[in-house]
């Protein structure tokens, strides 16, 4: 079987384990019953997320143009703190940036070998921390908009990282600290100002990801244009697929190229 059209972030669905699904223009394809096959992969052309142009992708599937214009693809998506919009101020797109911005946001820790901390619309819990392969996560505040949690994001930066180690969470299962012991230790790096949005109560959300083996290590593929991948499925965690030769694609970091999968 063979299935053609631009790659995004897959699609989960919170089961025991997570269920990953990749649509593809005409397709669906439930990529968890892909476990244990052989597949091919191939790039054939690109599609940036918001000009649908055959541009080359230049970062998150944007073409320069549109990373450098576009409303979804503008700072405050990755700098929550940056978000004007309830000052009325537009960044590049009032309207878009108000429906986006403008609603509850949470700030969490997740673990997946080690803490971090992040931000996200509520509304993306929970495959936020799916999508960044988190083993286990807890909500430690929310607030109105996405400037409120940008700025309790950048407050905890000081204690923790802000970013997922890839390369940790593709090759342990860790489930090492109580978070719940944690976020008491972290409202304490709450700034006053924003102590208010503090969560007092809150469950550990726990995941688990359909990886049957871990692998002590792994490289990071990044998919060259008319060069077929090919390789055995071993697993699923985060955004990543994880193969028997220990090469592992991070499908989130190749969205935008027009891919031919062959089964
Ligand atoms: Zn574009």
């Amino acid at each position: 079987m063979q299935y053609t059209g631009p790659l995004k972030k897959m699609l989960t669905e919170l089961k025991f384990p997570i269920q990953y699904y990749l649509s593809l223009k005409d397709d669906f394809l439930h990529i968890n019953q892909l476990i244990g096959q052989e597949m091919e992969i191939c790039y054939i052309a690109n599609e940036c997320k918001s000009c649908r142009l055959d541009k080359p992708i230049f970062r998150m599937g944007f073409c320069k143009n549109c990373f450098f214009t576009a409303p979804e693809a503008n700072p405050n998506i990755i700098k929550p703190e940056l978000s004007q919009a309830h000052l009325g101020i537009e960044t590049r797109d009032l309207a878009w940036e108000k429906e986006f911005e403008l609603q509850p946001h949470i700030v969490y820790l997740a673990e997946s070998g080690s803490i971090k901390v992040g931000v996200t619309r509520e509304k993306q819990i929970p495959f936020r921390w799916i999508d960044q392969g988190a083993d286990q996560a807890i909500v430690l505040a929310k607030t109105e908009n996405r400037y409120e949690a940008g700025m309790i994001e950048v407050a905890l930066k000081e204690y923790y990282a802000d970013k997922t180690n890839w390369r940790q969470m593709l090759t342990a299962k860790a489930d090492q600290f109580d978070l719940i012991e944690e976020k008491i230790k972290a409202k304490n790096f709450i700034p006053t100002d924003f102590q208010k949005f503090y969560v007092e109560e809150g469950e550990v959300y726990d995941f688990e990801f359909p990886v049957k083996t871990y692998l002590p290590k792994v490289k990071s593929v990044k998919l060259s244009l008319n060069k077929p991948f090919c390789g055995k499925l071993m697993g699923i965690k985060g955004q990543y697929l994880i193969f028997e030769n220990q090469e592992v694609i991070n499908v989130r970091g190749n969205e935008g190229k027009v891919v031919t999968i062959k089964i």
